[in-house]
């Protein structure tokens, strides 16, 4: 059965008039799921003899050692870019599952708090020798309807960017709030900061604010487009705020009809 896709939009005019514009992107709407497929077939065909390369790289490496300095080097260098190309792989693919919108999310209930304090654990293992100051503070009360996987991709991201772009010593503030208006994640550093011009078009795919510095911090270029589609399939928003050098805020907002008195017993299905 056809379906056609409507774009409405209303305008008010004064007291009574009414101005309603019902576009056909039906024509859009199809290009885009094709776009999606296609780039989700495409990473998924790569996987598998990208996972044969570096399962073959790293058997090389450990036995580098034997090897002229030259050589070595080459080999480290391929392992390295070829688990490069395995993160970004793993992320398309991620980012063009949840783009589809395709699990059922409104019936999973996820124990947010905990999940930001386990990765808040592994962001601070992560940070190492920069031996940033990790504050975390999570509200106990409740729990999020929503997919946990998918949250747990958003949440790690944002967390994960303020360990890459803090530098050494920086404090990194991981707030978790409920109130009448619903949830908040707010994900705050001290690190290198964004120049507002760039911040309308970072949640785009590849979007980077100064592209020579993801050479260094090794991203993948698709973490803030992945947080942007989780929050749209949890009726969330994403705010951001941020100042050169001063540091950054990433901020998630979920209405208050996700939030769920904390129950364990609703996990069990
Ligand atoms: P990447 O893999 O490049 O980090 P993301 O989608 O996660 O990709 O982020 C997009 C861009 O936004 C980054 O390249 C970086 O320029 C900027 N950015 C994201 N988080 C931060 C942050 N906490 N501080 C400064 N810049 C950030």
């Amino acid at each position: 059965k056809p379906h056609i896709r409507l774009q409405m939009q209303f305008s008010l005019f004064g007291d009574n008039d009414r101005l309603i514009v019902a576009k056909d992107v039906t024509r859009l709407y199809h290009l885009e799921q094709m776009r999606r497929d296609f780039v989700g077939n495409v990473s998924h065909e790569m996987r598998t003899p990208l996972t044969v390369i570096s399962g073959y790289l790293e058997t090389l490496v450990d036995h580098a050692q034997e090897l002229p300095p030259k050589w070595r080097r080459a080999i480290n260098t391929m392992a390295q870019q070829s688990s490069r190309m395995e993160a970004l792989i793993t992320d398309l693919i991620l980012l063009s599952k949840i783009e589809t919108g395709e699990q059922t999310l409104n019936d999973s209930v996820t124990d947010v708090n905990s999940m930001i304090r386990q990765i808040c654990h592994d962001a601070e293992v992560l940070s190492g020798d920069k031996k940033h100051d990790f504050r975390v503070s999570v509200s106990e009360r409740h729990w999020l309807k929503g997919d946990e996987s998918q949250l747990r991709s958003a949440f790690s991201n944002l967390i994960f960017n303020a360990v890459k772009y803090t530098p050494a010593g920086g404090t990194i503030t991981v707030d978790w709030k409920t109130d009448r208006d619903g949830a908040h994640l707010s994900v705050r550093d001290t690190g290198i900061g964004i120049d507002p011009v760039h911040i309308p078009r970072l949640t785009e795919r590849f979007y980077r604010a100064d592209p020579s510095r993801h050479q260094k911090t090794g991203g993948t270029g698709l973490g803030l487009a992945i947080v942007k589609h989780v929050l749209i399939n949890h009726d969330g928003k994403l705010d951001i705020r941020s100042h050169i050098g001063q540091g950054s805020e990433f901020i998630c907002h979920f209405p208050r009809e996700r939030l769920t008195e904390k129950q364990p017993a609703l996990t069990a299905r």
